[in-house]
């Protein structure tokens, strides 16, 4: 094992649940399934959770963001409930899977969730040169991941209700479907993680998110490799390419602004026959399918009265590379935080320290990436455009992208770190 892997969150999640024993894991598995036969003492059968009774806080999603939130705010002594429209925690997976080192610092999982690690990013222009730079990462089982850290949020105290759909927040409470059955579920807060597409970002009145539109196929590789590689070409309107390794496979995707959708299997043929050309793959042999949407939007409001947004549906992903793993934990971290404090303080003023402390976090990062990628768009279809140099002085991997970064102020229309809590 990787000795890194030991480190921060993921040596902290194996103290309670080593990676040989049947943890928390089986148990959401139990909830599920077996829980429907099984009674509890109150008549409420084990593993339905009761949604009648009234909560401190109740976290939609169980994605990165929502499970760390509803274990962050657990972990404080709140009254926590996390739902998942999904049967299957984490599945089907919709991501590349790369993530930096640094993240086992904030999130909870045990190292076999990585399959694999990387050292660094290479960079492949259209005009045949590539540049590399250093990016340690971990190449995760994102399932499993997302379960583990699921399962960190129930062992800290926290109850989950998976397919269990929110369908509209309202002053009356959270109406859900379980079933055929809808309900209404009470709290005091709701944290809306429920991804790019959020239902609690509408009913909070915020328009849909711009998105890139991403297409990925895992396939068989002939070599293993530690690094991962970006292309670029300017059929990838607004996006790239990349070729990120899994061991025996990689995760092979294109993404591009979503008014180009009609296009994208058409650029991912392309992207697999280049592949092939220069002998990265022998052939192409596919074991799985996925894609979906990644918001690349500017930095918009995340605190509605008793309402957070946190994670893909507070629009929490880097503009211009499309991650978004990390500041969705961050984000679901520091919501579930704030949250359960002013539930304990009494006094729900309180949450807007949230957007603070995610300015404070990650907010540089996100509003560069975003005029990055205004740059990038107004940019890319420009007659004699030289489009090697619009990439440098747009992509993470060269240091032209950093120029400039310093001057970056946060958004006006957020409170400042400096400003006293409203
Ligand atoms: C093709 C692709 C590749 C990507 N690659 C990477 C990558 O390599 N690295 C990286 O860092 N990021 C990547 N991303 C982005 C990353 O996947 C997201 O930023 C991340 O998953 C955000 O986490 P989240 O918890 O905010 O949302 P999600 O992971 O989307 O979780 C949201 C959860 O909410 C649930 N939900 C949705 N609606 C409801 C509802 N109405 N009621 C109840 N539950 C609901 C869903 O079932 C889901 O479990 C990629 C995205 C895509 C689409």
């Amino acid at each position: 094992m990787n000795p890194t892997l030991k480190k921060g969150g993921v040596g902290e999640f194996s103290r309670f649940a080593s990676d040989n024993e049947p943890s928390a894991i089986s148990n959401i598995a139990v909830n599920g399934i077996i829980g429907e036969f099984l009674e509890g003492a109150k008549g409420v059968p084990l593993g339905k959770v009761d949604l009648n009774s009234s909560y401190d806080i109740v976290v939609i999603g169980a994605g990165p963001a929502g499970s760390s939130a509803a274990r962050a705010a657990a972990q404080r002594g709140a009254k926590v409930l996390l739902i998942d429209r999904r049967r299957h925690i984490g599945i089907p997976v919709q991501c590349a899977e790369f993530v930096p080192q640094w993240i086992s610092r904030h999130a909870f999982f045990s190292s076999a969730c990585v399959i694999q690690t990387v050292d660094k990013m290479v960079t492949h222009l259209p005009d045949g040169t590539s540049y590399e730079m250093k990016s340690p990462g971990f190449m995760l089982d994102r399932s499993l991941f997302d379960k583990e850290l699921a399962a960190s949020a129930v062992l800290s105290g926290g109850k989950i209700s998976i397919e269990t759909e929110a369908v509209n927040l309202s002053p009356e409470g959270l109406a859900v479907e379980r079933g055929s059955k809808r309900e209404l579920i009470h709290s005091k807060v709701f944290i809306g993680a429920d991804g790019a597409h959020s239902s609690v970002a509408r009913s909070a009145g915020q328009p849909p998110l711009k998105t890139i539109l991403a297409l990925q196929y895992e396939v068989v590789i002939p070599e293993p490799q530690n690094h991962v590689d970006v292309y670029f070409h300017k059929d990838y309107k607004g996006g790239y390419a990349w070729f990120f390794p899994k061991g025996r496979t990689a995760n092979v995707g294109v993404g591009i602004i979503a008014q180009k959708m009609t296009l994208l299997s058409k650029r991912m043929d392309h992207f697999l026959d280049y592949l092939v050309g220069s002998r990265k793959l022998s052939s192409v042999e596919i074991v799985a399918k996925t894609g979906g949407s990644i918001p690349c939007e500017k930095p918009r409001r995340t605190v509605f009265d008793n309402i957070l947004l946190a994670g893909d549906a507070a629009g929490h992903t880097h503009s211009i590379t499309g991650a978004g793993v990390l500041n969705a934990v961050i984000a679901g971290e520091i919501a579930g935080k704030v949250a359960a404090e002013a539930i304990e303080r009494g006094n729900l003023q309180h949450l807007q320290n949230y957007e603070v402390q995610c300015q404070e976090a990650f907010g540089k990062s996100l509003a560069y990436s975003a005029l990055k990628r205004e740059f990038l768009e107004n940019n890319w279809n420009q007659p004699n455009i030289d489009f090697e140099g619009l990439i440098r002085k747009t992509w993470v991997g060269f240091k032209e992208y950093y120029e400039g970064r310093r001057k970056i102020e946060l958004h006006p229309s957020f409170p400042r770190a400096e400003d006293p809590p409203l």
